[in-house]
């Protein structure tokens, strides 16, 4: 059986006492265990990323630049041998994992843009002799605590601008698919990071609560369910830890009756079925405005659907792949039970689904569930899976107000041919992103990622400007060099530039 090892300095140190089963979604075969760390192992880990990280710090940013580069071009190298066990891990198709890994890529692009970004502020003159300017400083040690579902995107996201600005970082990825995390951090080490920058430990809970309660540990970036980000970013905080912790979703898609059916069809279903659901920036529910819209997108909708070919992930043919785990496939059967039980209608019905020759594989069928009304339960959670619930809006400010009043803010698309009532929607709705014919809209790297309400706790958003901000304590210096003595005895009150 394959053994998935921390990778920290001096080595994890033998045989762990808890592991865990990684499974292989598509036939449900446990394909490796990985190891299950505590506070021990990840003191270790810290002491060496202090050790490295103050001549990392030092070193100037072209040069943390060029192993930003190099990591790129390592990454871009073993692609699609990192896609195809991303997918064999996690479930998503090969194609989709490509894009998972190359869209992480995208942040490592504009880490290596570094020495331009941390330039930061200068004022010359703001008073007699005096000039201020501002330093962006890292700040040392710092964690990241991943899902399981964008294994290669998330690291990157956080590791990428850590590192690039100085820190030393510590990865946890989730237990379910370690083994992509764990191939960035060695070819991170490759492309020229030292020792003890770039560290990868594995577990649950327990470890979380170690990083969570680390002292030297300065600032922590969670994605995952919204619960936990809660805890972690409450715990963290108490702590007196920076943290920024994302949470999950539930993203509304609104067909204006002016939208192009067509192209919006297209885009829902794979926004709604791409990665099997499993995305937090995935379309769960749509909302057509007025009766005729609903029945226009129905009728389209469902030959689309039944075009779907579900297979294994290392599957060319394959739309989409199985869930994570059998657990989760589970959970999603039950969410579609309860929506059927609270009033929806079930117009394709994807429980008890198994492609031929794959028995063994956690698949999910595509579902859609007509009549979906804000009171139920299985509209107000997040159900992770290839469902798409569809919500009746009579007029644009009903369902303007449907994601607006939602628990989650994450993302939200609007799809019209109006140039008005798109800006009006994105102007007032209350999401913290938002796509106007875009059904995913996931900012580019230069930009920022994070949701509003409970898709997000703290307050700096994923990479671009915010990343940096994030991964980054900032100092002022107010300096005076007076060309004489100034007159005048010791001053009393606070002072102003004059
Ligand atoms: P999860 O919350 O179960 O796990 C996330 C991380 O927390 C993992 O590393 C896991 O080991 C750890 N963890 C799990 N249980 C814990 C506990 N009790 N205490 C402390 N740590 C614990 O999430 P998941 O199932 O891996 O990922 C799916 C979720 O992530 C969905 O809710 C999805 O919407 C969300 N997500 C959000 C974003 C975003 O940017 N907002 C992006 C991707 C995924």
């Amino acid at each position: 059986m394959r053994f998935i090892d921390h990778l920290i300095v001096g080595g994890s140190g033998g045989a762990p006492a808890r592991k865990a089963p990684v499974f292989n979604p598509s036939n449900g075969t446990v394909q490796a265990e990985v190891a299950l760390g505590d506070a021990a192992l990840l003191d270790r880990a810290v002491a060496a990323a202090q050790a490295a990280q103050g001549p990392w710090a030092a070193a100037n940013p072209q040069r943390r630049a060029r192993v930003m580069f190099e990591f790129k071009r390592l990454v871009e190298a073993d692609m699609q041998e990192l896609a195809e066990l991303l997918a064999s891990e996690h479930g998503k198709v090969v194609a989709d994992a490509k894009g998972d890994i190359q869209r992480g890529l995208e942040v490592v692009e504009f880490a290596c843009g570094i020495p331009h970004v941390l330039k930061d502020e200068y004022t010359n003159g703001a008073g007699p002799g005096i000039d201020v300017y501002s330093m962006r400083q890292p700040i040392g040690i710092g964690a990241g605590i991943t899902p399981f579902n964008f294994p290669g995107m998330i690291p990157m996201w956080m590791f990428g601008v850590a590192i690039a600005c100085g820190n030393a970082f510590i990865l946890k990825p989730s237990e379910r698919d370690p083994s992509v995390p764990v191939r960035l951090c060695e070819l991170m080490l490759e492309a020229g990071a030292p020792e003890g920058i770039l560290q990868c430990v594995h577990g649950d809970k327990e470890m979380v609560d170690a990083i969570l309660d680390h002292p030297a540990i300065g600032a922590i970036s969670f994605v995952g369910s919204s619960d936990i980000a809660n805890y972690v970013y409450q715990r963290g905080a108490a702590n007196g830890k920076r943290v920024q912790a994302m949470g999950g979703a539930k993203n509304h898609g609104i067909i204006m009756p002016d939208a192009d059916i067509d192209r919006a069809v297209g885009d829902l279903v794979g926004a709604a079925f791409g990665s099997a659901g499993e995305r937090c920036m995935a379309l769960p529910v749509v909302v057509p405005v007025g009766e005729g819209t609903a029945e226009r997108l129905i009728e389209k909708l469902l030959p689309e659907i039944a075009a779907l070919n579900v297979g294994a992930s290392l599957d060319p043919s394959a739309h989409y792949g199985p869930v994570v785990t059998a657990q989760h496939k589970a959970r999603i059967e039950e969410w579609i039970a309860t929506c059927e039980s609270e009033g929806g209608q079930i117009l394709v019905d994807g429980r008890d689904f198994t492609p031929q020759g794959l028995e063994g594989g956690f698949y999910v069928g595509p579902t859609l569930i007509d009549h979906v009304t804000p009171d139920m339960t299985s509209y107000h959670n997040e159900i992770f899976g290839p469902v798409l619930q569809i919500v009746r809006a009579p007029d644009f400010e009903i369902a303007l107000a449907l994601p607006s009043r939602h628990q989650y803010g994450n993302g939200v698309a609007i799809f019209t041919r109006n140039g008005h009532a798109a800006r009006e929607f994105a102007a007032r709705v209350n999401v913290g992103m938002v796509g106007i014919n875009v059904p995913i809209p996931v900012p580019v790297a230069y930009h920022t990622f994070g949701g509003w309400k409970r898709s997000a706790f703290g307050d700096t958003n994923q990479h671009g400007m915010e990343g940096v901000k994030f991964w980054n304590k900032i100092k002022t210096i107010t300096a005076r060099w007076p060309d004489s003595t100034p007159e005048g005895g010791n001053a009393f009150i606070i002072p102003t530039m004059g």
